[in-house]
């Protein structure tokens, strides 16, 4: 899932235990090993992308 922490900026979660731990070169949770979807992974980085035009900060 994804959601928007306290400073706006979207933040990936685990859909099984809600955890924000992932295991980026496998796509899958640290927590309870489920796979995250390649288009959750989209979403989420289009919406980064869509935070970072927005504030003009990019990392
Ligand atoms: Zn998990």
């Amino acid at each position: 899932m994804i959601f928007a922490n306290p400073a706006g900026a979207p933040e990936l979660a685990c859909d099984e235990c809600g955890c924000r731990w992932f295991d980026r070169m496998a796509g899958a949770c640290y927590e309870c090993g489920a796979e995250v979807p390649k288009s959750e992974i989209q979403a989420f980085e289009a919406a980064l992308a869509t935070y970072y035009e927005k504030t003009g900060n990019r990392p």
